[in-house]
Formats: structure tokens, sequence, C-alpha cells
């Protein structure tokens, strides 16, 4: 075995449990390093307290004297906590969030030393922000930009720094990052959601978009991540003989947690549980050594800041436990991949979730009303909402008959089906008395029922409504949430608006009843949506042909599904609902085609290091080694050697057509990517990685996993698969 893969095994199987102890009530120490709303009470003033409030729920400004203030208290609690910095946090494009640290401590200019903090360092900063994607705005632009309080994210203190959730903006004022127009598409939602959740109610005067989010990653041990370049480069192996077991035997998912995991997850919970990361279950997945973790859904914009902040935390505890955490979407081939499954729903702040049905046929009407919508809202929007999760990672799970597809469809269930095709059998225009009847005794009026048992569930939709929520599917492991909560926000936001709209004019100009004319057009929604709809199984290749004949998108890569970004449509729904200008449209576009260039550009280097490096000259050593053996044995046997030699003759052979296929591939790939790169324009250069580069990358595998099982395990010089992937 080589030295490398020697000694991390070694290390490996020397690591002790560090052991946690699970001790008494979570719900005591829930949110002790959170500036919340407990600790605002204790430690701001009557009007500053107002003030907070205010900006939160209906997004006024803050004043300076007032900030000052705020800023005072947050100082005294962070220090008498133990705080020795603060910073603004943020989420640049890069998809990940970013900090950097000042501390309290400062000199006045007679040289006195004091901890200061004020409303200034609250409110705003300006980090250097020349280093941060922007997609071509600071170009065009300003070069600086800057970071504003989100005052609806409370502030925490993650080790000794205090932490103030922020966005990141241009001087000229566009979003630098992924929660400004997360923001904007909430309060988009919001202001429609309410305005139709008045039909229902008149005491409604806000509406939160909810997110749950369940979180997938694997462990592997620390020392034997640390020994394989691919993973500690790429985030996944790009080679890997599979292990003769995997997952098969369905033995992992719900099992027995190992006790070394148990206690990173214990760790973990209670480190969530201070920061007020409402972390509730925990359990294996399908994939040897992949687990999932999920919270407690919160209002979606802290949701988001929550699971950007607990992947940090996870990265750190698992650090701290000898473990390397991986977000990677498919970081082992052959058995599963990771998902963030993001459930989403609308909540008035008068505690009615508006996707879950009531007991009275009124409160099913409003229920079938944002249901229908937002099956409406996807039908038109699908594409859009399918670039909102496209990565190089996440290419290798959705496309590529792994997790949800490519293709958006809606899953409501058989019950839920049959309540859509009576609703949409109802006549147009005025209903008779008769009519109103059956349809609010029969048919909305039973809808709690027939959920109650609505246990049929379809894990292969992307976008499936479970009982009181829909459940997006497709969002990767390592993707921030904030992008596809940011494109479904606004897509239902702006169908909302649509029939609101329509639903007036229906009772102005046709003197229609506010429920007769929610139920016109409904009925219309149900007909003109019906393609979105899809029960069956969502992997087959039926499902694809049907698709393509319903003239659904199926784009399976990231350069095509990006596309739509940019389209006048897409252009026209961020211009309507405020969400984005064309401007930040198209930085994102741009960053994110840039951002998949660079990762398959990485991971073509690592391949040809991975080639050059470690595979080739193993196969040649081996390949000696046989050589050596059969010279020999001619040397014993003379000419006769061959009747004692055939096995490793045909072994020589063997390498030698793999290791000559094997530098074909990588030689070919590098060329191709010389080709690549001299290319200018990004969108031609995301397609040239993608179709020209890309495909080498499975065969280069190919040829290395042929050699791995050809090769004397002594010799072979990276962690193998069962190596990796069975903690004990
Ligand atoms: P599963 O989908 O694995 O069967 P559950 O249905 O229990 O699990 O819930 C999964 C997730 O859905 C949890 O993270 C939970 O917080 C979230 N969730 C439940 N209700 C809502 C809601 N109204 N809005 C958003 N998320 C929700
Ligand atoms: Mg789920």
């Amino acid at each position: 075995m080589s030295l490398i893969r020697f000694n991390a095994i070694k290390e490996s199987n020397n690591r002790l449990v560090i052991a946690i102890e699970e001790n008494g009530r979570r719900s005591d120490s829930f949110g002790t390093n959170v500036f919340n709303e407990k600790r605002m009470l204790q430690y701001l003033t009557k009007d500053a307290l107002a003030s907070v409030k205010n900006a939160i729920s209906s997004g006024s400004k803050i004043d300076r004297k007032i900030a000052d203030q705020v800023a005072e208290a947050m100082k005294g609690w962070a220090i008498s906590m133990g705080a020795t910095h603060y910073t603004h946090w943020f989420q640049p494009l890069t998809g990940a969030t970013a900090e950097k640290h000042d501390a309290f401590f400062d000199l006045l200019s007679d040289g006195t030393a004091l901890e200061k903090f004020g409303g200034g360092q609250l409110v705003q900063q300006e980090p250097d922000a020349s280093s941060f994607p922007s997609g071509g705005i600071r170009n065009t632009f300003e070069a600086r930009g800057y970071t504003a309080w989100d005052p609806t994210s409370p502030a925490f203190i993650y080790g000794t720094t205090l932490c103030i959730p922020t966005i990141f903006v241009s001087y000229t004022g566009e979003a630098l990052d992924n929660k400004a127009p997360l923001l904007r598409a909430l309060s988009a939602v919001d202001e429609a959601a309410t305005a139709v959740a008045r039909y229902f109610d008149k005491n409604v005067s806000k509406v939160n978009a909810t997110l749950g989010w369940e979180q997938e990653y694997f462990l592997i041990d620390k020392s034997l991540a640390q020994a394989r370049p691919d993973i500690v480069l790429t985030g996944r192996t790009l080679v890997g003989n599979s292990a003769a077991k995997g997952q098969q035997l369905d033995d992992h998912y719900f099992g027995v947690i190992p006790s070394r995991v148990l206690s990173f997850m214990s760790d973990l919970e209670q480190e969530c549980t201070k920061l007020g990361i409402p972390v509730k279950t925990r359990h294996n997945e399908v994939a040897p050594n992949q687990f999932e973790l999920a919270p407690v859904f919160e209002e979606a914009n802290l949701a988001v800041d929550h699971n950007l902040l607990l992947m940090d935390v996870m990265d750190k505890v698992a650090d701290k436990h000898s473990f390397k955490i991986l977000f990677h979407e498919k970081p082992f081939a052959g058995i599963n991949g990771s998902g963030k499954h993001n459930n989403w729903s609308l909540a008035t702040d008068t505690g009615v979730n508006l996707l879950s049905p009531g007991s009275t046929p009124m409160k099913n009407l409003q229920f079938l009303t944002f249901f229908i919508n937002t099956i409406k809202a996807v039908d038109r929007y699908e594409e859009l909402l399918r670039s909102s999760i496209a990565s190089a990672s996440n290419d290798h799970r959705l496309g590529a008959n792994e997790a949800p597809p490519a293709i958006f469809s809606v899953f409501v269930g058989s019950q839920l089906s049959r309540v859509l095709d009576e609703l949409e059998g109802v006549s147009k225009g005025k209903l008779s008395p008769q009519e109103k009847t059956e349809l609010k005794l029969n048919v909305v009026g039973k809808i709690p029922e027939i959920l109650l048992d609505n246990t049929d569930r379809n894990r292969t939709s992307p976008f499936a409504f479970t009982g009181n929520k829909f459940e997006m599917r497709g969002v990767g492991a390592k993707t921030n949430s904030a992008k596809p909560m940011t494109i479904l926000n606004t897509i239902v936001a702006k169908q909302l608006q649509e029939f609101k709209k329509e639903v007036d004019v229906l009772i102005d100009k046709k003197d229609l009843k506010k429920d007769e004319a929610i139920f016109n057009i409904l009925r219309e929604y149900i007909k003109t949506s019906k393609r979105i709809r899809f029960d069956g199984d969502g992997y087959s290749q039926d499902w694809e042909n049907e698709a393509k004949k319903r003239k659904l998108s199926n784009n399976k890569n990231t350069p095509d599904a990006l596309q739509v970004l940019i389209s006048k449509e897409s252009i026209a729904l961020f211009k309507a609902t405020k969400v984005m200008s064309e401007i930040e449209i198209g930085a994102r576009y741009q960053v994110e085609l840039d951002t998949y260039i660079l990762n398959l550009q990485i991971e073509g280097r690592v391949y040809s290091e991975l080639v050059y490096g470690y595979i080739i000259p193993s196969a040649i050593a081996y390949q000696n080694k046989l050589i050596t053996n059969v010279s020999g044995l001619k040397d014993i046997y003379g000419a006769a050697h061959k009747n004692f030699s055939v096995g490793q003759l045909s072994m020589i052979e063997e390498i030698g057509e793999e290791l000559t296929e094997l530098k074909k591939m990588t030689d070919a790939m590098t060329n191709a990517r010389k080709k690549a790169n001299g290319l200018s324009d990004s969108k031609k250069k995301s397609k040239a990685y993608c179709n020209e580069v890309k495909p080498y990358f499975d065969k280069i595998r190919k040829h290395s996993d042929a050699l791995e099982k050809l090769i004397d395990d002594q010799l072979w010089p990276l962690i193998k698969y069962r190596e990796l992937l069975f903690i004990k």
C-alpha cells in the first residue's frame, strides 16, 4: 500500500470517539447566542425596540439615533458574552457567506483604549469588495460595494464574533449578493399574497413565506479525505471503483447512527441550539456515510440564513471530530448524491398556513386559491425555476437519472387531482344556488377529510404537494436556498398579482359575487396549467417523452438551464415584481456561467494531476512487477515460461491497453480544455466545457477504475471507496 494511503488509514483507524453528553433540555439553551426578541427586551429602550420591531414587520427605516442605541445595546450584550469582534455577515454571489472581522477595540486620538461600536458600524460597512464576483456590475458602475444591516435576521455570536446579517449592494444600489433579491421577492409575495388573503379574511396584514430545508451530507474521515486530491480540491471523487457493497442492501437508511457520527451530530445540535437554529431531526440517509438534518421551518429569509450558518458550523464541528463534511451533490459514483429539499408555504400574520385546508368551505376555497395559483406559477415559469438550482455539481443529479429529473412537474396526489377535475367541470359565469351548495359541500368542504388520509407520496416528483406545503426537491445540497426561494416567491407573487386583477375585473365588470369570481378564475387556471401536473414516475423514459409533447423544458445541463434567466419574459417578470433589474439579472447569469466554467476547469486540471501523478505511475509500477516476474520465469524456464505466465502476460497487456486509453483520453481532454479556454464568450465557453471537455471526464474515470481493479492493492495510491465509505 502506498505510504500516504497506509498512514491515512492508520490514522483514521486510531480515532477515538469524542464523548459528548446530550445534557438536559435543549429549550434552555435555545438562542442564547442570538440577539433575539428576549435580548432586545432586556437591552433596548422602548423606542428602540418598537423601531426595530417595526423594521422587521413592515421594512420601515431605523433612524440613525435609534441605530446608535441598538448598536450600543448589541455591543454591551456581545461583550458580556465574551465577543471581541464584530462582522457584517453577507452572501456574495459565490454562493457561500463572507465575513470580515473588526475588533470592538479602538484607540482614541489621545491613546486611550476603548471598545467601540456605533450605529454607523451596525448599519453600514464597506468591505473591500473587489474580489467578489459581480458579473460585471462593478466594472460598469462603481468599484466599491457596501453591506447594509438586515434587521429581519437577528445578529448572533459565533465563536467570539458578533455577526450582523447584511445585504451586499453596489454604490448605485445593485444587489451584489443573494440576500437582497430574496428580501425583495419575499416582500413582493407578501404584498401580493396579503391582497389575495384579504378576500377571505380582512384581518390579514402580512404574509410570510416559510421554508423548512432538509440538508443532506456525507461524512468522511478527515485524514482519508485529505489523502485524496480530488476531494480536497473539488469536493468529490473524480475516480474510484465502486465498493463491492454500496447501498444495495438498504441497510444504511434510518439505520443505527455510528457512535462517532452520533457524537458529531450531538455536538452540532448543541452549537445550533445556541445559535437559534431549530434543528429537529437527524438520521442516516440511503447511501453509506450519508446523513440528513432538518429543522423546524421558519420565515424564509431567516431559514436561508440559518441554513448557510449551519453549513459553516457543520464544517467546523466536523473538523473538531476529525471528519470532512461533503456538501457536493454527487461526491461518489454509484451511490446516491445529496440534495436539500426546500419545503415551502405561505403563512399569514393571523397564524394561518395558506396551503393548509381548513375547517370551513371558505377556508378551503382560500387553500385552493393559493394551491392552484402556485401550480399555475410553476407551470408558467417552470424553466426559470429549474434555472434557479442549476450548477456544475447539481448537474450530476438533475438530468442524470438521479433524484428529481431536470423536468419540472407538480405532484398533487390522486385525491386532490379529483378535486381539481371536479372544479374544472363547474360552469362558467354565475353559479346557480344548487351548484354553489354542491360545490361547497361536496367538493371544497371535503378537502380536509380526503387530505387526512392522503398517504400517496411521490418521491420522484421535483415539486410535490405534501399535505400542507410544497416540497421542492431538486435543490442541491450545496446550493444557497436563497436562489430557488427568490425565484419561487417571485413567480408566485406575479401569479397572485394577476389573479387578483382578474378576479376584481369579474367582480366589477361582470357583477359576479366574490366566491363566484374566484371559482371562475381558478377553473381557468386548472385548465391552462394541466400540463405541469404529473403524478407518475418522474424517472421514467415515458415521462421524458410525454414531457416533451407537453412542451415542458428539459435542460439537463447548467449552460442550457441558465439561458432562460435573460429571456425577455424573465426580465419582465423581475421588473414587474421589483425583484431584480435587467443589470442584476445579467450579472447573475454571468456569474453563474463563470462559476460553472471555473468548476469544470478545476476538475479538468485535477484529472490531469491524478492521471499523471498517481494513476499512471502506479500502473507502470505494477506492470514492471509483472514484467520482472515474467522475465524471471523466462530465466528459469526459458521459452517454456509462457506455459507458466499466460495470466501475467495478459495482465501486462490489459494494463498497457487501459493505460494507453487513459493517457489518450486525458490528453484529448486537456486539448479540448485549451481550446475552450481560448473562447472569450462565456456562453460559448461554458458550452464548450459542457459538451467538449466534460464528456472526457467519464471516459478517464472508466479507464482509471479499470486499472484500480487490475492493480495490486499495495500499489494503488488513492484511498478506495471501501475505505472512505464505511465509518465505524
Ligand atoms: P418528510 O418530507 O421528510 O416526510 P416532513 O413532512 O415531516 O418530512 O417535513 C419536512 C420538512 O418540512 C421539515 O423541515 C419541516 O420543517 C418542513 N415544513 C413543515 N411544514 C412546513 C411549512 N408550513 N412551511 C415550510 N416548511 C414546512
Ligand atoms: Mg422531505
